[in-house]
C-alpha cells in the first residue's frame, strides 16, 4: 500500500503506436484496450531525439531528457570524440532512477525488462533488466538471489527472459511462413513469461509500483509493419502475407489479454499507466549519410570500406565493432558513429582528432553543413531528405558525448553509416522504424473518463508515475503531472507538490559488469536483426 492507499501499475509497450493499435481496436482484436481507453484517457506522446529505446525508457525512469540523464543511445563512445564504442550500461545513468527515488521515499517498486538497468541500481524491490545476455542475467538482477527465487514459479521457462538470436536473423533475412509463425509465438510466449513473474512478484510481495516493458511490439513491427497498419497494406496480399497476419493478429490479442490480467491483478483501486518509448511507422528507403558527406567532401572511406551491394544498407558485425576502420581518419572531418544516433559527428583539430577542422573554423564548418543537408533532395520525389536538424546544443543541451549534428529523415528512419555508389536506395522491402510519437494510456481512480489528451511529452510519465504514489515531483524533472488527465476531486485532495530537495544520486558500487566481446555480438546481432544496424 502506498501513502495514499494506492497502488501503481506501469505496462510499457515498447514501439506500440496508435497507426497499428487502434485498427486492430476497431476490428476488435484488442476489447480490454479499448474499454480501457474508453474508461480513461489517451494521448499520443512526444518520444526522446533520437526516438530509440535505451534513451527513451531511460527518460521515462528518470524523469530526465537524454542530455541529463546520460544515455543518448545503444552505443557510447569510449571517450569523448572517440571513434570506438561500447553499449550502455547504467553506469553512464547520470541522475537518479525512479526505482531509486522510491526507495529513499520508503517506497517499493518492480521493474522488469527496462534496457539500462544494469548493472543493477540501488532499490527496494525487485528488478530484471532487459537486453542482457543470459550469462549476464543473473548477476544483473536485484536482489542478488531473485532468479533462485523464480525458479520455482510452476511452469516458468527462465531462459526465454534473455534472448534467442538464431531465430531472428532468420526472420529479417526473409523465411517460410512456418519461421515466421515460430517467431511471432515465440514472443507471445515469451511475453507470458514476464507475466508470470510479475504475477509471482505482486502476489507474494507486493511492491507499490509494478512495472514491466514488453517488447513483442517493437520487434514485431520492425519486421511486419506493412502487415500490421493498414496505410501499408500490401496491393496484392500473398498467401504466406494473410497467413502471417492472421498470427499477428492471434499475437496482438494475446497481448490485450495480458494487459486486461495485469489489470485484473493490480484491482479496481490502481492508478494503470500504459505507455510506449516511441512510436512507429514505415521506411521503404535507405539514406547512405556517410556516402552524401563524402560526396561533400567531408569524409574519405580507407581502402577497406566495402561498397554496399545489394540496396539493404547492410553492414557485416564486424565492421561495426570496428566502425573506425572504414574511415581515413586523416582526411575525415565530419562522419556517421552509430546509425541508431541519426548523429554527425565533426572532428575538431586538437580537440576530439589530431587532424580535423581548426576550432576557430568550427561555427562556420555547422552552419554549412546544416545547409547542406538541408538542401539535399530526395533523387525520386525531389523533397528535402533531411527535414529537421538540431545541434548538440539543441538536442543535448551541450552534452560531451552527443553528436554534433542529429538529423530526422523525410520518412524517419536510421541512417545507414556505409559505403555505397547512391546516396538514397529502395530497401528490400517496406520495413518498420522508430516515429516520434508514441502513446500514453491510462485508467483509474485518480483518472477521469473518456477523455483524448493534446500529445504528451515522455517526460511527463515519470511525474504522472509519482503523483500517482502520493509524492512530490522532484524540482530536477523536466516534465509535468499531465494535470488534465485528473480527476478534480483528486487533485484537490492531492495537489501537485514540486519538491526542491536538491536529487540525491548514487551510483551502484557493485561489481563491474561491463560488456564483453562476446555479449558485444549477440547485441550487435540483435540491433541487427532490428533493423538498426543498416
Ligand atoms: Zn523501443
Amino acid at each position: 500500500m502506498t501513502k495514499n492507499g494506492q497502488t501503481t501499475l506501469m505496462i510499457g509497450l515498447d514501439g506500440a503506436t496508435f497507426s497499428i493499435l487502434d485498427p486492430l481496436m476497431d476490428a476488435g482484436h484488442m476489447p480490454f484496450l479499448r474499454q480501457f481507453v474508453a474508461q480513461g484517457v489517451r494521448a499520443e506522446m512526444q518520444s526522446t531525439i533520437p526516438p530509440i529505446t535505451p534513451p527513451a525508457w531511460t527518460t521515462i525512469m528518470t524523469g530526465r531528457s537524454p542530455a541529463q540523464h546520460g544515455i543518448l543511445d545503444f552505443f557510447r563512445p569510449e571517450s569523448p570524440g572517440s571513434r570506438f564504442l561500447r553499449f550502455v550500461s547504467t553506469k553512464q545513468l547520470k541522475c537518479e532512477s525512479i526505482w531509486t527515488h522510491l526507495m529513499h521515499q520508503g517506497l517499493s517498486a518492480i521493474n522488469l525488462n527496462f534496457p539500462v538497468m544494469a548493472p543493477p541500481l540501488p532499490i527496494k524491490g525487485y528488478s530484471i533488466p532487459g537486453f542482457v545476455t543470459w550469462r549476464h542475467l543473473r548477476h544483473s538482477c536485484s536482489p542478488a538471489d531473485l532468479m533462485d527465487t523464480l525458479k520455482t514459479i510452476p511452469g516458468f521457462d527462465l531462459k526465454i527472459i534473455a534472448h534467442d538470436f538464431g531465430l531472428e536473423e532468420k526472420v529479417v533475412q526473409g523465411c517460410s511462413f512456418a519461421e515466421s509463425e515460430g517467431w511471432i509465438k515465440y514472443h507471445t510466449y515469451k511475453d507470458e513469461q514476464w507475466l508470470l513473474v510479475l504475477g509471482h512478484l505482486t502476489r507474494t510481495d507486493p511492491c507499490d509500483l509494478s512495472a514491466l516493458v514488453l517488447d513483442s511490439p517493437d520487434r514485431l513491427q520492425h519486421v511486419y509493419y506493412r502487415l500490421l497498419d493498414p496505410q501499408c497494406f500490401p496491393v496484392d496480399w500473398s498467401e504466406q502475407d494473410r497467413q502471417i497476419r492472421s498470427v499477428l493478429e492471434g499475437h496482438y490479442r494475446a497481448l490485450d489479454d495480458m494487459i486486461a490480467r495485469m489489470a485484473a491483478g493490480a484491482g479496481p483501486e490502481a492508478n494503470i499507466f500504459i505507455v510506449s518509448d516511441h512510436g512507429f511507422g514505415p521506411s521503404q528507403e535507405c539514406f547512405y549519410l556517410n556516402t552524401f558527406l563524402e560526396q561533400l567532401g567531408h569524409l574519405k572511406w580507407s581502402e577497406r570500406a566495402v561498397s554496399d551491394q545489394d540496396g539493404a544498407g547492410d553492414v557485416s558485425m564486424e565492421a561495426v565493432r570496428n566502425h573506425g576502420n572504414i574511415l581515413d581518419w586523416e582526411q575525415t572531418l565530419a562522419y556517421v558513429n552509430t546509425p541508431s544516433s541519426n548523429g554527425i559527428t565533426i572532428n575538431v583539430a586538437g580537440k576530439n582528432s589530431r587532424t580535423g577542422i581548426a576550432p576557430e573554423d568550427y561555427d562556420t564548418f555547422v552552419n554549412t553543413l546544416r545547409e547542406q543537408l538541408l538542401n539535399l533532395r530526395h533523387p525520386r520525389t525531389g523533397q528535402p531528405v533531411v527535414t529537421r536538424i538540431w545541434t548538440r546544443e539543441e538536442a543535448f543541451d551541450g552534452c560531451e558525448l552527443a553528436p554534433d549534428l542529429t538529423v530526422r529523415l523525410w520518412d524517419n528512419g536510421l541512417v545507414s553509416t556505409v559505403k555505397s555508389d547512391r546516396i538514397v536506395k529502395p530497401r528490400r522491402e517496406c520495413i518498420g522504424v522508430h516515429y516520434p510519437m508514441g502513446v500514453f494510456m491510462a485508467k483509474g481512480p485518480d483518472i477521469q473518463p473518456g477523455l483524448q489528451l493534446e500529445p504528451l511529452n515522455i517526460l511527463d510519465v515519470a511525474p504522472a508515475m509519482l503523483h500517482s504514489l502520493g509524492l512530490a515531483i522532484p524540482a530536477a524533472y523536466e516534465g509535468r503531472v499531465p494535470v488534465e488527465m485528473l480527476r478534480k476531486e483528486c487533485l484537490a485532495a492531492r495537489p501537485v507538490v514540486i519538491d526542491d530537495a536538491a536529487p540525491s544520486f548514487e551510483q551502484q558500487a557493485a561489481a563491474s559488469l561491463e560488456m564483453d566481446a562476446e555479449d558485444m555480438d549477440l547485441i550487435v546481432k540483435r540491433l541487427k536483426g532490428l533493423g538498426y544496424l543498416a
